[in-house]
């Protein structure tokens, strides 16, 4: 299993709230429309930024500064 700690992209944030899971995603790509595994959502509560992850990422969540 991956482990990730996790760090927003834009703003390095590592707060972040779950907006949604098992969420599938539709798109389309040149004439074919695709959906997604199951994803789950995270939002950047620091810049609202939105984060995808499939199923098997875990989580390392650090709530508190202390290190
Ligand atoms: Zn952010």
């Amino acid at each position: 299993m991956e482990q990730k700690s996790l760090a927003c992209p834009v703003c390095q944030s590592n707060k972040a709230e779950i907006a949604g899971e098992d969420v599938k995603l539709s798109g389309q790509f040149q004439d074919k429309e695709f959906l997604t595994t199951p994803l789950t959502v995270l939002r950047c509560t620091q810049c609202g930024y939105y984060m995808f992850f499939d199923k098997m990422t875990q989580f390392t969540t650090k709530e508190s500064d202390e290190s």
